[in-house]
């Protein structure tokens, strides 16, 4: 695709940039504001009346993954650049809306295809060497019995779209299981594939940002710590060895090198106890294991995004700080009890040294629903952890 660089003038410096964004919850709130820093102005398209973006973007309501919708909101919206903050998005109407607007869109449709068929994902990054763990396609009773015998129990069946905090995952423990796994996922006919189970010791996730020209630089490494398939809580750096930090940053800027269009990725990973390391999934936008780099890093997740898009030179990605916790405000409770949580939660984070709270302002409050976090920044992990634990002492447990 031939690329625009109207966005940026001869000398390098930005003109009047407009970035769409589909997709207008956290995400593309939090890209927003870094972009309202950078005096790029930001058009989200999102369903939700008062969605979160819409306190620092112009909202236009529609949906991601209505095609006339987006047509429309290419071709009215005067955007430079057009990007997401979900993966979920109609990717046919954005192929279209690339060949009828010639608008440019980062990453690109093709990218964004491939990721949010988690299958179509896992062969894509097979097919360039990237370690994974083994997997196939599930098409029948039939096929999960004879992944039973072949992978051993548990193991993993998935829904191949539309997945996101663990719904669409279901653990296969026995044969017995078999039925139940398949209805819970919805079926067969839904898109189901299998994965074996990864015995991991600890989960990490590294961010890289990709430039136009390709090339990718990676965020330190962070541990996270998943409640109920949601994540909950990040340190980093994770606390391993020096050269498996290495390594780790090495496999995701492997995995990124390998697709296409500029933007941030989110990498998560297994690591065994052999130090093995194995790549779970790629998230084509800001990620919710980057959140800590908007207090703790030179260049935030969502500015270097915007840079990425915008064809600007990539910030900085080092650590700041000795060692920096995200602790996700979860709901704890529907309701006026939950907002209660939150606030008493927020309130302890005011009152501790190195903590940053970042609202979501979503309308309504329900339980496991993300409503904010809060950063802890700290110059060693002690004194990190030391804080974490006078905010939300399980949450400490946890990573201990
Ligand atoms: P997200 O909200 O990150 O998009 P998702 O719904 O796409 O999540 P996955 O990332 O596939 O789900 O899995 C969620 C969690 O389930 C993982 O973080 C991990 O804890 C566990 N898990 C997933 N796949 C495996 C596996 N093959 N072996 C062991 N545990 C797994
Ligand atoms: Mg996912
Ligand atoms: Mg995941």
């Amino acid at each position: 695709m031939e690329r625009d660089e109207t966005s940026v003038s001869a000398s390098g410096l930005p003109r009047s940039a407009v970035v769409g964004v589909l997709g207008g919850g956290q995400l593309g709130r939090m890209m927003a504001l870094a972009a309202a820093n950078m005096g790029v102005r930001l058009k989200c398209l999102d369903p939700t009346p008062d969605a979160p973006a819409s306190v620092a973007a112009d909202h236009v309501v529609g949906h991601f993954r209505d095609a006339e919708a987006i047509e429309h909101f290419v071709k009215s919206a005067g955007v430079d650049v057009l990007t997401m903050e979900i993966e979920h998005v109609n990717t046919d109407a954005l192929a279209q809306a690339a060949a009828d607007v010639k608008v440019d869109i980062e990453p690109s449709p093709a990218t964004i295809r491939v990721i949010q068929d988690k299958y179509a994902q896992k062969q894509h990054f097979a097919a360039h060497g990237v370690p994974l763990p083994d997997f196939r396609n599930i098409k029948c009773r039939g096929c999960m019995e004879a992944t039973g015998r072949s992978f051993g129990y548990p193991f993993m069946l998935k829904a191949k779209r539309l997945a996101y905090d663990g719904r669409g995952n279901y653990v296969v423990r026995s044969e017995a299981d078999i039925d139940a796994a398949a209805a819970a996922l919805g079926g067969f006919e839904v898109g189901l594939y299998a994965e074996r189970f990864a015995p991991f010791v600890k989960e990490l996730a590294v961010m890289v940002v990709r430039s136009r020209d390709g090339s990718v630089v990676s965020y330190p490494v962070v541990e996270t710590i998943h409640k109920d398939n949601i994540c909950h809580v990040t340190e980093a750096p994770a606390d391993v060895a020096p050269a498996l930090q290495a390594k780790a940053r090495e496999v995701a800027e492997r995995a990124i090198a390998c697709l296409d269009g500029a933007g941030i990725f989110g990498v998560e990973m297994f690591l065994l106890a052999d130090g093995t390391l194995l790549l779970n999934e790629v998230a084509p936008r800001p990620h919710n294991s980057g959140h800590y780099t908007m207090d703790a890093c030179v260049t935030s997740q969502f500015e270097n995004h915007v840079r990425a898009v915008l064809g600007w030179p990539l910030g900085e990605t080092q650590l700041n700080a000795g060692c920096a916790i995200m602790l996700n405000i979860l709901g704890e409770a529907d309701g006026a009890a939950g907002v209660r949580a939150a606030h008493d939660l927020m309130a302890k984070a005011y009152a501790t040294p190195g903590c940053n709270v970042h609202w979501y302002g979503k309308e309504g409050m329900k339980v496991g629903r993300k409503v904010g976090h809060i950063n802890i920044v700290a110059g060693t992990r002690a004194e990190a952890r030391a804080r974490l634990g006078a905010l939300d002492p399980s949450a400490l447990a946890s990573l201990q």
